[in-house]
């Protein structure tokens, strides 16, 4: 295998590090920017000792001049709290990123993967949902800053791909969970096994019978990577995630069960247009990539536990008011 050099955006993040460790473990060359907002540097600590890996504090919304072979682009504020914390700068991360990374990879002829999102769906009314379901997003909505912003990204790469031949891949990544998530994302898995751990209450939105399908990190990763080095036909979108689907009741019995927790279930309201449902159609995946998950949700939620119960809770900040 050659040796490239790689740029991850957001690359000190939940998802982005795990990548940057599976990329600096190949031997490639990896450039990490990030500019820390929903992200601690002790996920990329271990890796600064590497002379394959630097890293770089950079906003995605200013352009930057880089000599890469491919781009993972994962800059971008992912859990509804942390998105919603400053939406216009999340809208400007996912536009003005996407016209950045895009403009350098047609400068170097370099590769260039966009980690989209099945927010792209919104509240699905078809269900799993296939690459050509076109969604049902509110776009005044308080979701709209991401859920818009990502498919704006997903038009940019693919007028880039159509305008320019920049060599694109786009997957749509459904929910993802794993040791490294921020401790307070307010993502429903951090949140039910932080309360399980602290025997707190745990908080169901809603009654607890939406559902969500749930992807343990190294999965994605494996899927993540598999796009991008794929045929040059293939560019997406392609939906990675698990297809096996819990409610969010189910997900705080399991919480508890592992975790042995004292905790409680209360029920609070659901919050502005939070889907009912969502689920992978994975065929593609299957098809194009010969990738499927292999992690079921007990062992992922076992290891996720265990980092959870390693780590100092006041090592991690909320997002920074002067972001
Ligand atoms: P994360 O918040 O842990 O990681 C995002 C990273 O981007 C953080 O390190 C953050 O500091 C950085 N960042 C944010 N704005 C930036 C900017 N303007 N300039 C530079 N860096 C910036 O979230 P994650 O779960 O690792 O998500 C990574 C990517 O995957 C995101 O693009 C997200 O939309 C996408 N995604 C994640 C999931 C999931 O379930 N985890 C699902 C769908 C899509
Ligand atoms: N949720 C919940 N309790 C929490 C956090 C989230 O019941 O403490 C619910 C939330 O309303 C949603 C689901 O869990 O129905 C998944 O929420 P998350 O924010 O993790 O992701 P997304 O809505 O983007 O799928």
């Amino acid at each position: 295998m050659s040796i490239k050099r790689i740029l991850v955006t957001g690359g000190a993040g939940f998802l982005g590090s795990h990548l940057c460790d599976r990329l600096c473990a190949q031997g490639h060359d990896v450039i990490c920017i990030d500019n820390f907002f929903t992200s601690q540097k002790s996920n990329v600590e271990h890796l600064l000792p590497r002379r394959n890996f630097e890293l770089i504090r950079h906003d995605v919304t200013h352009p930057l001049w880089l000599e890469v072979d491919e781009i993972y682009n994962l800059a971008c504020p992912a859990a509804p709290g942390h998105y919603q914390y400053n939406p216009i700068k999340t809208m400007k991360t996912s536009v003005m990123g996407a016209i950045n990374v895009l403009g350098m990879a047609k400068r170097c002829n370099a590769k260039v993967l966009q980690a989209s999102t099945s927010e792209v769906y919104g509240d699905p009314d078809i269900h799993p949902q296939p690459e050509s379901y076109r969604g049902n997003v509110n776009p005044i909505g308080p979701r709209a800053c991401y859920d818009e912003g990502k498919r704006a990204a997903e038009t940019l790469f693919f007028d880039y791909h159509r305008s320019n031949n920049t060599n694109i891949r786009v997957i749509r990544i459904f929910n993802t969970y794993g040791p490294r998530m921020h401790p307070f994302d307010g993502r429903v898995v951090s949140n039910f096994i932080r309360q399980a751990l602290a025997n707190e209450d745990i908080t169901i939105f809603g009654d607890g019978s939406q559902s969500r399908s749930f992807c343990y990190v190294d999965d994605l990763i494996e899927g993540m990577i598999r796009m991008m080095n794929g045929p040059d036909d293939f560019v997406g979108p392609v939906n990675l995630g698990n297809e096996h689907e819990f409610t969010i009741r189910e997900l705080a019995e399991e919480a508890i069960r592992q975790c042995d927790s004292k905790s409680k279930l209360v029920f609070r309201d659901l919050p502005a247009d939070d889907p009912k449902q969502r689920q992978p159609d994975i065929t593609l995946a299957r098809a194009k990539l010969g990738w499927e998950p292999t992690v079921p949700l007990a062992e992922g939620m076992a290891k996720t536990i265990e980092w959870f119960s390693s780590i100092n809770l006041g090592d991690y900040r909320a997002p920074t008011p002067n972001y």
